[in-house]
């Protein structure tokens, strides 16, 4: 994941997370939970979890 400030589109990247689908492994930025991903799978919070 990119970890500079170049971040496109977004209102308040300060509360922007990162969630990553378990199943499919689809990212998707957003500021609330994006809930079940389109294959079925659940989204996590990978902004905690950076190496
Ligand atoms: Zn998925």
């Amino acid at each position: 994941m990119p970890h500079d400030q170049d971040v496109e589109g977004e209102n308040d990247p300060e509360s922007a997370s990162t969630y990553e689908c378990l199943e499919c492994g689809t990212v998707v930025e957003a500021n609330t939970h994006p809930g079940v991903c389109e294959c079925g799978g659940e989204f996590q919070n990978r902004a905690k979890s950076l190496e």
